[in-house]
């Protein structure tokens, strides 16, 4: 995408007298529907009787109703579920209501993308993904703020969809920070990547290597604890405030000399082929077709998988050393910033 495609100001009215249907209440769903409605639009939740976040959304002051019956007069609709249920929501509820002219609007394209999803071809289908979780989506609107959003266009029937992005952006307040345009594609490859190789999969397998190999070499776990898991923050927080430069900045000669020398020891070339597997998966819909038969499966490895995760070591010991560090306790975590419950 050229930087030229991308704008740090731009406000329209395209949905100012729009009616614009959330489709669930959850991390974005949530975060979405108050700052429209606070930008002076017109939102009504949709969500399924019952379903845990119903009393949330009323507390909220929302109109919430079943989601066919949101979608009916709806000039936008977005969805917000999590993305697995969406192909049977899209099916039961939105391609039978939907007006033609409406929006369809994604926070992620994997459904769209790997054709989970084949929207109706008489209607706009557009994508919003703010770039960042739902807790930081809303408080940055308060403060006057917004969290950067990537915006695409799939599907163009009204001759509006790209406005009509921009205007939905605009109402959540991603505007205020920047948007940059992107496509379906590109958000769905690059946000799996991202999460399995390096944010998700990678640093969770990272520190679990570097805990084992301390422990194994009978260091104390609780020791191995701090210096692999706890301490990442530190960092993490240097790198998103700062970059490279800050971390380097702010750790000692020793350590930046360590890290220069044995960083790309661990991470070496190997690595890089592998995550271009990875990666080679996720564009030849390898990883899309394995991760929808297991969920349709009831996700018995997924399962599996997650055991052996919270029964690491790592976890045993991680649990009895943070119910010992007052300030990670909910209370006063919020007090420093929203705990990041999710990252999409
Ligand atoms: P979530 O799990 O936090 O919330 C889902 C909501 O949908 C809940 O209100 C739930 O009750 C409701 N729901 C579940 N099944 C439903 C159904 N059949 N019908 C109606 N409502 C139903 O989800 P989320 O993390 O906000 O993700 C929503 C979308 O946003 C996904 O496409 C995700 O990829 C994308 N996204 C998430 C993040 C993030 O930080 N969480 C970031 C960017 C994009
Ligand atoms: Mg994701």
């Amino acid at each position: 995408m050229s930087p030229t495609s991308n704008s740090t100001h731009t406000t329209n009215d395209t949905l100012a007298k729009a009616r614009i249907a959330v489709l669930g209440y959850g991390s974005q769903g949530r975060a979405h529907a108050l700052n429209l409605r606070d930008s002076g639009l017109d939102v009504v939740v949709g969500l399924r009787p019952g379903g845990p976040t119903w009393a949330k959304a009323e507390a909220d002051g929302f109109k919430v109703v079943e989601p066919a019956h949101a979608v009916i007069n709806a000039d936008l609709v977005a969805v917000l579920t999590p993305d697995m249920v969406q192909p049977k929501l899209y099916t039961e509820a939105i391609a039978p209501n939907i007006k033609p002219g409406a929006a369809l609007l994604f926070a992620h394209g994997f459904n769209v993308h790997f054709k989970q999803i084949d929207p109706r071809k008489d209607i706009d289908v557009i994508l919003v993904a703010p770039k960042g979780p739902g807790a930081l989506v809303r408080s940055e609107y308060e403060r006057g703020r917004g969290v950067p959003c990537i915006w695409a266009v799939q599907q163009d029937v009204s001759g509006h969809a790209e406005a009509k992005a921009k205007a939905y952006a605009d109402g959540i307040g991603g505007t205020r920070a920047m948007l940059i345009k992107t496509d379906f594609k590109e958000e769905t490859e690059t946000d799996l990547f991202g999460e399995q190789a390096v944010l998700c999969g990678g640093a969770s397998s990272l520190v679990q290597a570097g805990f084992e190999t301390l422990v194994e070499a009978g260091y104390q776990p609780e020791i191995a604890y701090y210096e692999v898991l706890h301490e990442l923050k530190l960092i993490v927080d240097l790198f998103y405030e700062g970059g490279i430069t800050k971390m380097l900045e702010f750790v000692s000669e020793t350590a930046q000399y360590g890290d220069y020398v044995s960083g790309p020891r661990v991470i070496d070339a190997g690595v890089k082929a592998r995550m271009k597997g990875v990666l080679t998966d996720i564009q030849d819909g390898t990883f899309a077709k394995n991760w929808i038969a297991e969920y349709n499966a009831g996700l018995p490895n997924y399962k599996k998988y997650k055991q052996a995760d919270l029964d690491h070591p790592v976890e045993q010991v991680g649990k009895q050393l943070r119910a010992r560090m007052a300030w990670l306790q909910a209370g006063a975590a919020k007090a420093a910033g929203e705990p990041l419950k999710k990252v999409g």
